[in-house]
Order: structure tokens, then C-alpha cells, then sequence
């Protein structure tokens, strides 16, 4: 059968694939949207990262596969009921990235509440700013609000339980006494009552109807002052305009975004010169780690479902 990978794989995983299948790897195919399509049309499965679009003319495409492997988690790349109404089987690489991204929350939300480490061109440069980096706060103590206690808000619950912090944590779909908060030492809470409690939030939901825009202006604005926003989850669930205006304001103390509305972000002035600012490229779950991890998972899976 026919295997197609559209985007990077760790390429260690593609020897059990092509012992027993016809694969094609390119992971440049997800550019050329005329070439995926016509690759698309006879793949048997199809292996894909977070930029091919699995919905409209390229799902229609799909004429004969059978299973949609992700090399991630989030699905909403992948028009999931169209794929199964298909009869194709989709197979996100669920728990196999979330360290990753549970040790980036825990990183930025140290870096981001001692704000100390930005100062490297200034001290090489002769510079000593000692007394305005002299108010850095510890993270122990400290609140962690979770937005979604899934496999990665329960991980990086367990790391922060290990600093020292208090965490609470509001999930929509599970019940203010699901044993998965006790299991970690955490405290359900409502939504409200987390943003105006916590000294770190992080955000660890799916971009689905109900969390589009969920970090609005409002909210951002009844966060606790100084307290640090971070976003692994996906773009388009924080008003990026709202959180820059926050961070020049001094209202909030600082944010990591890895996920945006529009990636790559397009050059444009609503991040510009915002202080206690870190910006990375959709990388909190990308590592060599994870990489192999979640390539090798994908790959059994793919193998077991056309098996
Ligand atoms: P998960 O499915 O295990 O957990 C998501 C949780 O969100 C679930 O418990 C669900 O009940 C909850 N939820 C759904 N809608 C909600 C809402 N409206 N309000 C509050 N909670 C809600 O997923 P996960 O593995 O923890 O991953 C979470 C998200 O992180 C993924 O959907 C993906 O978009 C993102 N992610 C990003 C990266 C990265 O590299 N930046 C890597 C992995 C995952």
C-alpha cells in the first residue's frame, strides 16, 4: 500500500514503514498544493504535521485512504467528522509531545516572573542594570492557572507541584470533582475565579467553537496585575492585539506566545517593543525528544490500521 508524508517526520521511523509499504516522504509536499492533491489521490494513508489542511478539495482527494496519521495533537487542521464520514480513521499522536510542552510552560513562567535573563546585551555591554532587575519574583508560592487539564495541563501540574506552586484549573468538559484534580493536587475552579486569581496562567485547550477568542480583552483585563499569560495551545484562543496592549500598559507582567492567529506571524507592529515578551515559532511541543516519540507512535499506529 501507499503511504504519503506531507511534512517532517523523524526519519529514523521510516524503515518499519518502508518494509512493508510504498512511501513517500517530502516533507516540502504540504507547499504545493497541486502536487499534495495529485499525491494525495492514491494514498492508502496519509501522514501529516499541523500546516496540511485535511478538509475541502484535498479531503475530496483522499479517494482511497484509509487512516490520517497526525504528527501532533491538535486535530484542527483535520476536518475530523469528514474523514470519518469517509470511513477514514484519524490518529492524533496524543501524550507523546506533552513533556515537551509541559517543561516550555514551566521554563517561560520562571524566566517571565524573575525577569532577570533579558539583560545579557547590557551587561556585555558594560552596563549593570542591578537595581532595576532587582525586584524578579520566585516562582514558588506562586498561583498556576490551568485552561484545560488534559494530558498536558495535568503534566505541567505535576512539574509545578515540584516548584512549589498552588494550582488550580477550570476544564469546560470535566466536573468540578473529577479525580484527575485531586490525583495532582489541584483545585477545580471557574473560569472567572482563576483569571483573577492566578499569578501565572497557562492555556492548555483545543481551538474548537467554544475557546476561539476565549482570551479576550476582557479577560486579559481582569487577569491579577503583573501576573504572566502563556499560550502552547493554539492562535486565534488569545486577542494577540489585547495582550500586546496589556503588556505596554504594565497591566500584565509578561507572556510567551508560541501559537498565533496567523503563522508564520505576518511583520506587523502589535508586538513590537511589548516588555517581558517571548515569542517562539510553534515549537512548545516540537523537540528532539518528542520528534522521535511522536514519529515512532504515528508510524505503528499507521502501520497497525493497514495492517
Ligand atoms: P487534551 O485533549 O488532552 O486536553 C484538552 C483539554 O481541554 C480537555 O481536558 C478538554 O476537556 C478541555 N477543553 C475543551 N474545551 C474546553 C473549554 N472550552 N474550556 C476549558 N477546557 C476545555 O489535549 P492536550 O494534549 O492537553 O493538548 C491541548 C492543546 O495543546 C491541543 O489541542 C493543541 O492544540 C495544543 N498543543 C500545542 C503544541 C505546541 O507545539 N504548541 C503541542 C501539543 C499540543
Amino acid at each position: 500500500m501507499r503511504i504519503v508524508i506531507s511534512e517532517f517526520i523523524d526519519e529514523r521511523a521510516l524503515p518499519p514503514l518502508r518494509a512493508k509499504h510504498d512511501v513517500l516522504y517530502d516533507p516540502k509536499l504540504v507547499d504545493d498544493a497541486p502536487r499534495l492533491k495529485a499525491e494525495a489521490a492514491s494514498a492508502d494513508a496519509f501522514i501529516v504535521r499541523n500546516r496540511t489542511q485535511v478538509r475541502g478539495d484535498l479531503l475530496a482527494a483522499l479517494k482511497v485512504c484509509k487512516v490520517v496519521g497526525r504528527l501532533g495533537v491538535g486535530l484542527d487542521n483535520i476536518d475530523v467528522p469528514g474523514c470519518e464520514a469517509r470511513g477514514m480513521q484519524v490518529i492524533p499522536a496524543t501524550g507523546a509531545n506533552a513533556l515537551s510542552v509541559a517543561e516550555y510552560v514551566i521554563g517561560t513562567a520562571m524566566l517571565l516572573l524573575r525577569g532577570a535573563y533579558q539583560s545579557t546585551a547590557a551587561v556585555a555591554d558594560g552596563k549593570w542594570p542591578r537595581n532595576a532587575l532587582s525586584n524578579g519574583r520566585e516562582t514558588a508560592g506562586k498561583t498556576l492557572g490551568l485552561i484545560g487539564f488534559g494530558s498536558i495541563g495535568q503534566l505541567t501540574a505535576k512539574l509545578a507541584r515540584g516548584l512549589g506552586m498552588e494550582i488550580i484549573a477550570y476544564d469546560a468538559m470535566m466536573a468540578g470533582d473529577h479525580p484527575a484534580y485531586a490525583a495532582h493536587g489541584v483545585r477545580a475552579a471557574g473560569l472567572d475565579a482563576l483569571i483573577a486569581g492566578a499569578d501565572v496562567i497557562s492555556l492548555h485547550v483545543p481551538l474548537v467553537d467554544s475557546t476561539k477568542n476565549l482570551f479576550n480583552a476582557t479577560r486579559i483585563a481582569a487577569m491579577k496585575r503583573g501576573a504572566v499569560l502563556i499560550n502552547t495551545a493554539r492562535g486565534g484562543i488569545v486577542d494577540e492585539v489585547a495582550l500586546a496592549a496589556a503588556l505596554k500598559s504594565g497591566q500584565i507582567g509578561g507572556a510567551a506566545i508560541d501559537v498565533f492567529a496567523a503563522e508564520p506571524v505576518p511583520a506587523s507592529a502589535h508586538f513590537a517593543d511589548c516588555p517581558n515578551l517571548l515569542l517562539t515559532p510553534h515549537i512548545a511541543g516540537v523537540t528532539a525528544e518528542a520528534n522521535e516519540r511522536v514519529s515512532f507512535l504515528i508510524a505503528d499506529k499507521v502501520l497497525e490500521a493497514l495492517r
